[in-house]
């Protein structure tokens, strides 16, 4: 590629919600531009990071025994209905109308599209097992997006199913999946952990995650060195029984709101359902914003109820702090009927216990402490002592260790489904015996939007994007100097370029002209993170040498014309 005929469109201002690093760099190095909220646009870079990230994927699927599948983004509400779901995906699924007034989805997954094609097109146990894939945009009306394309509500995902006649063979399909899946991290080049994950709206038995560890991670997964076991911590503290916590120390002010609200009333004006699984209280507090919290979640055990949560309005408060014993006067206003109640408080403790205060002032304070009390981030204020019932210097479930607690971005979630789809769409095969039976499903999701901002929260420094090999958009870069005033410059950075890609490498070749400085185009190339630079002098070949870089290396390496291209092998 030459610059002088591509999109670089790198920029050195980010929009004022860009507070994490990769959100940052892939607008300054020019891989999306936003459209809409969590709606992006990729130019031309990252479109080759993207490309990479899916051709892997796509490598690794079919050496495993996947087929490849396209299904349509939009899809029939019936089916919808037919499984049970829609009731559920209400509220992250984006509704729509046809011409003559039929109901249609943005697809946010495709459980059902697949279920219908298994019990079309598969009859006989002997077609089993047979796993589909596609690599395709799903829509999610999220609640509130953010980190750029990490929670957009359009993005890329690679969805997979597979069909199955017993346990057996999905158990052997699962872990074949987790195999590839642990295959294509690897090549990505990602520090990853495989966690066991919690099943939530899916459904089904053994989930694990995928997640790759950086601190602007949302999810805590608990683990410990040495020894086999690794959880989100939502699933471990399913696992673990609740330990005897310290008391916490912050001297924290309730501030009464004249919009408090109980639990109860906000039930009754959103027509939640109050039911056992409702178990964690959620609030999130908007980093950027100083002064206001802006959203709560409540979700369960199920996704049902975040879903049905996410009508719940913006709510606004000030600044302050609550005290602790206010937010146990909250919990202990909770309907009781709610069960084990986790607080988690994704950003800043005081601001959501702002908000909490905001639900519980005024509220009746009946004393049930049965309800466990669980901070899901790290305190912010120093003060505010950990509560979760899983922290860190726990013993691990295993027996080996204690556990380590970490942040990380889910980049991939496999799930044995069971029946679930099946049952309620019919998809039967006949057995061995000449018997209908039900089939087995699995479903293995991977971000493939994400794991690009991912895999630059991993990969990056002061001057930009340090892309790993596997996945830059350009191997190579060439800086052709003062090409203007020498021939030989350009001829020789014009073979270097032809060899090169010869040779296989990606290259892009800067041969914008004099208006752009070299220091210009130095920082471009660093801050696209291409792995590999030659700098093409008059002075350097005098000696008949290039100047070699590695990015995120300060060395620079005198390297012989001819030498070029075997020192990148
Ligand atoms: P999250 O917990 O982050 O909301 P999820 O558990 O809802 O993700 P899955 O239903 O497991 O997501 O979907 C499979 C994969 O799709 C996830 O592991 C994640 O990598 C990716 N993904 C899900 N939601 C988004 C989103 N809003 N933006 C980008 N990628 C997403
Ligand atoms: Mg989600
Ligand atoms: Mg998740
Ligand atoms: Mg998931």
């Amino acid at each position: 590629m030459r610059a002088s005929r591509y999109l670089l469109s790198t920029v050195k201002e980010t929009p004022a919600d860009a507070v994490i690093a990769s959100h940052k760099l892939m607008i300054r190095a020019g891989l999306v531009r936003q459209l809409a909220s969590g709606l992006y646009s990729w130019l031309p870079t990252g479109q080759r990071v993207l490309n990479k990230v899916q051709a892997i994927v796509r490598e690794e699927m079919d050496r495993a025994g996947a087929q490849e599948v396209l299904m349509p983004t939009i899809q029939p509400a019936e089916l919808w209905e037919e499984s049970g779901r829609i009731d559920q995906m209400e509220g992250q699924m984006l509704r729509i109308k046809d011409r003559h007034n039929r109901d249609f989805v943005y697809g946010p997954t495709h459980e059902e599209v697949i279920t219908d094609i298994a019990r079309n097109e598969l009859k006989s146990y002997k077609q089993l097992p047979m796993n589909f894939y596609q690599i395709q945009n799903k829509f999610r009306d999220e609640f509130r997006p953010r980190f750029g394309v990490m929670r957009s509500r359009e993005f890329v995902m690679k969805d997979a199913y597979s069909f199955h006649v017993d346990q057996d063979c999905l158990s052997a399909e699962y872990e074949n999946m987790y195999q590839a899946y642990s295959r294509i991290f690897d090549r990505l080049g990602l520090d990853y952990r495989a966690v066991l994950a919690d099943t939530g709206a899916m459904g089904g038995k053994a989930s694990h995650e995928f997640q790759v560890l950086a601190d602007s991670g949302e999810d805590f997964i608990a683990y410990a060195e040495g020894g086999s076991y690794a959880a989100n911590i939502e699933q471990a503290e399913a696992v673990m029984p609740t330990g005897e916590r310290a008391a916490p120390t912050a001297e924290m002010e309730l501030v009464d709101t004249p919009n408090a609200k109980t639990i109860d009333q906000l039930v009754e004006q959103f027509g939640m359902p109050i039911e056992k699984t409702i178990k964690t209280l959620m609030v999130e507090a908007a980093e950027d914003s100083e002064h206001e919290i802006i959203a709560l979640i409540i979700r369960g055990d199920h996704e049902l109820n975040e879903l049905k949560a996410e009508k719940l309005p913006q709510v606004k408060a000030p600044l302050t702090m609550a005290s602790e014993d206010k937010i146990q006067a909250l919990i202990g206003a909770l309907p009781g009927s709610l069960g084990p109640v986790n607080l988690k408080v994704p950003f800043i403790v005081d601001r959501a216990a702002t908000l909490l205060s905001d639900f519980g002032a005024g509220a009746n304070i009946d004393g049930k402490h049965y309800f466990n009390i669980n901070w899901g981030r790290d305190a912010e204020i120093g003060e505010v002592a950990d509560l979760r019932n899983v922290v860190a210097g726990d013993p691990s479930p295993d027996g080996v260790g204690t556990l380590q607690i970490v942040k990380g971005i889910e980049v991939g979630h496999i799930f044995q489904l069971g029946d679930k789809y099946a049952k309620a769409l019919g998809a039967n095969v006949l057995d061995q015996g000449g018997k209908s039976q039900t089939m087995l499903m699995g479903c293995y999701g991977i971000g493939v939007t994400r794991i690009v901002a991912a895999a630059i929260e991993q990969n990056h420094d002061e001057n930009g994007i340090k892309w790993p090999l596997a996945i830059a958009p350009f191997h190579v870069g060439i800086v052709p100097l003062n090409a203007h005033k020498s021939p030989e410059v350009m001829e020789v950075a014009e073979k270097l370029y032809q060899d090169l890609q010869a040779a296989g490498f990606d290259v892009l070749l800067d041969d914008r002209d004099k208006k752009t400085s070299p220091g210009v185009k130095f920082a471009d190339m660093e801050l696209i993170g291409i792995p590999h630079r030659f700098v093409v002098s008059d002075r350097g070949l005098q000696n008949g040498l290039l100047e070699y870089k590695q990015r995120g290396s300060d060395e620079k390496q005198e390297i012989s014309v001819a030498d070029a291209l075997q020192h990148l092998k």
